[in-house]
């Protein structure tokens, strides 16, 4: 029998413990998927917003994988503490696919980035999503107006949801505290900014229209900024996206305003280069207009523009963590490999492999993730006969448990479920996620039957 630990329960966790236990290559395999959270599906359940059930439905997908015989769900198990580092999983699993995302979010590097009342987007996100570590405080949106920094989907899914009334999110799994707050926000005008034009912008069409088909908010786009559009002169060598991005942009351009109570103002050509101060917070972004350079890039032009804003959110991309004990690409903020094999000193090293944003940045949608894994599979199998070869522990669950791990198996979760359906009954909602480590472990309590004190 082939033991492997996935790291990681997002899609790309999933897609690689889908691939082990479905190919016919190397028989009885068993895979152990390990995660940090008691809670499965990574971004599924902490990235992708409340109002996207559609994506969010997926879950139902990765939910059937995690319920296969040949898989099991070990959350609450974190790689890198009660030393369980990669050495030590190497003792325990004949390979490790770590499979865990990129945690945190790019930076700007300019001036005033950390006053009060500038966010990362991740932060934003991670709130009105209910991570556990999500900073408790809510954030107050007493802001009047907005500025996202990015054209990518991120800032896309931040605008939506600031834009949005909180009636339209009632519905969601949403959890309370944050639709309160979100009920009770002043924003009224929402600016999402990019440095380089629409053609250059990193959103995809069908986020882009839901924007403009909000019932609470009007899109501006001023005409101006589109003006400046000109990296392609030829229309016919527009690639499909852009062109559908443009045209998007160019109906909102000459689309009167609706009086809708708030706003969402889409900008373009403007670099930010300085969070303003007013009174020891955030009270504006400067912005340096920028123009075409001529090569598909922009360049500054000495012109300043400033948006007053008294809130910020910074949705310029995320970025991969290291594991201690896993080389680390710090320029890209990957683990550097070979097809999914990790390389330490340019190496293959035996039984390590990578697979989703870790492993090749991160960009794609979450079906990109299915071809990464199965990527990153196929070189696991090319190595199965050596690495059969290696001893392991009989029982790596045990293992974890004499070294003080507390893993939530998959009943634990199915508690957690139940327990969120329970608290959304009680507020006259449908499910309302938890949004503490102690709800969660306290929940998933109530299915620990099989060992002692199994979650704590
Ligand atoms: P992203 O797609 O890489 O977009 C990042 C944005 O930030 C770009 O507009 C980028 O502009 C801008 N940016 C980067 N550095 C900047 C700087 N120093 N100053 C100003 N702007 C800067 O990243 P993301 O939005 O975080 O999305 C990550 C991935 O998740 C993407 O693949 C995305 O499609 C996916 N995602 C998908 C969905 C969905 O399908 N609904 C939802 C959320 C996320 P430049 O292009 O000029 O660098």
């Amino acid at each position: 029998m082939l033991r492997i630990a996935v790291v990681g329960s997002g899609p790309s966790g999933v897609y690689a413990a889908q691939a082990l236990v479905e190919q016919s290559a190397v028989p009885d395999v068993r895979v152990h998927i390990l995660d940090r959270l008691p809670c499965p599906y990574g971004l599924v359940r902490y990235g992708v917003a409340p109002d996207h059930e559609k994506i969010k439905s997926l879950q139902n997908n990765l939910r059937t994988v995690l319920e296969d015989d040949r898989i099991e769900f070990l959350g609450n198990v974190e790689v890198g503490a009660r030393g369980l580092g990669p050495q030590r999983l190497l003792e325990l699993y004949h390979a490790v696919v770590y499979c865990v995302g990129a945690a945190r979010d790019r930076r700007l590097g300019i001036p005033g980035e950390d006053l009060p009342g500038s966010h990362s987007a991740t932060d934003f996100v991670s709130w009105y999503s209910a991570h556990p570590d999500a900073a408790p405080e809510p954030f107050t949106l007493g802001a009047r107006t907005a500025v996202v920094i990015g054209v990518g989907n991120v800032a896309v899914d931040v605008a939506r949801i600031l834009a949005r009334g909180a009636d339209e999110l009632r519905g969601t799994d949403v959890p309370e505290d944050a639709l309160g707050a979100l009920a009770a926000s002043r924003v009224r005008d929402v600016h999402m900014v990019g440095r380089r034009g629409p053609s250059g912008a990193k959103f995809t069409t069908k986020e882009l229209r839901e924007l403009g088909a909000l019932p609470s908010a009007d899109v501006l786009v001023d005409p101006a900024d589109l003006a400046l559009e000109t990296a392609y002169a030829d229309p016919a060598a527009v690639p499909a996206i852009v062109r559908r991005n443009l045209t998007v942009v160019r109906e909102w351009a000459a689309r009167p305003p609706q009086g809708r109570p708030r706003r969402v103002h889409v900008r373009f050509f403007l670099r930010p280069v300085e969070l303003l101060e007013r009174d020891g917070r955030v009270g504006g972004v400067c912005f340096e207009r920028t123009a075409p350079d001529g090569s598909g890039g922009v360049r500054g032009t000495g012109r300043y523009e400033v948006i007053e804003a008294q809130l910020v959110l910074r949705a310029v991309g995320y970025r991969g963590v290291p594991t201690e004990g896993l080389p680390f690409d710090a320029d890209r903020g990957v683990v550097p490999n070979a097809a999914g094999r990790v390389l330490r000193e340019g190496s293959c090293s035996p039984g390590e492999y990578v697979a989703g944003w870790i492993k090749r940045g991160p960009t794609g949608v979450i079906g990109t993730n299915r071809p990464c894994a199965k990527e990153t599979v196929n070189s696991l199998l090319e190595d199965a006969a050596a690495l059969g070869q290696r001893q392991v522990a009989a029982d790596p669950e045990a293992a974890l448990w004499a070294a003080g791990h507390r893993p939530v198996r998959w009943p634990g979760w199915l508690a957690i479920e139940e327990a969120e359906t329970a608290l959304g009954r009680t507020l006259g909602r449908p499910r309302v996620k938890i949004p503490d480590w102690t709800g969660l472990l306290d929940a998933a309590q109530a299915a620990a039957s099989d060992r002692p004190d199994a979650t704590r």
